[in-house]
């Protein structure tokens, strides 16, 4: 049997419409999550705020009480995901917070996860701060990574750099994953399996 591509999947954008103008779409839940990574960001901003408002650069960082994040997931994502030809991975910035803030509320199992070398980092050469990790974790297997931030110059990189077959899915953040989205999954699944296409 033939190795499954694998499916990169992003939290944010993908599975959590966050940009979804005024109000939840249809068929998401709302959950209130404190994953490691957003209180991390919270804090920082808090005592980059506090430094700021005293002028003085080593001012302590008040103690906050951080607001959860608002996250709206689809419930059915989960098996319609599991039901692709694919070996899922988790390629987010919430890394193994996804295994335990995203994926029970999808009913999926625990996943493997990218961890990233330059986590929200600057973007070099254009390039996303996932592309080159993506890349490199795929080793050369097929892969569909999919996300709300990759554009034409990931694209680019991805082909000259990626030795077998990929595909750079983005998805927008005010939709997040549609049923299109999922029939080009399985066509280019299907693409990927057939000897010499
Ligand atoms: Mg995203």
């Amino acid at each position: 049997m033939t190795q499954q591509p694998l499916l990169l999947l992003d939290v944010d954008g993908p599975l959590n419409p966050y940009a979804a103008p005024k109000r939840r779409p249809e068929g998401y839940a709302t959950h209130r999550l404190r994953p490691s990574w957003w209180v991390a960001k919270q804090e920082h901003l808090a005592a980059v705020q506090a430094r700021q408002a005293t002028r003085a650069r080593h001012a302590k960082p008040p103690a906050v009480r951080v607001k959860p994040l608002r996250v709206w997931l689809n419930p059915s994502h989960g098996a319609e995901l599991l039901a692709l030809p694919y070996e899922l991975v988790w390629a987010t910035g919430w890394m193994g917070d996804a295994n335990t803030h995203i994926g029970p509320h999808l009913g999926l199992p625990e996943l493997p996860y990218i961890s990233w070398s330059d986590l929200f980092g600057e973007a070099r050469d254009g390039l996303h701060w996932k592309t080159r990790d993506v890349v490199a974790w795929a080793a050369g297997r097929p892969f569909v990574w999919v996300d709300d931030e990759l554009g034409p110059r990931d694209e680019e990189w991805i082909e000259a750099n990626h030795p077998g077959p990929a595909l750079a899915l983005h998805v927008n953040p005010r939709l997040g994953l549609l049923a299109d989205d999922f029939a080009t999954l399985r066509d280019w699944a299907e693409g990927c399996a057939v000897p010499g296409a």
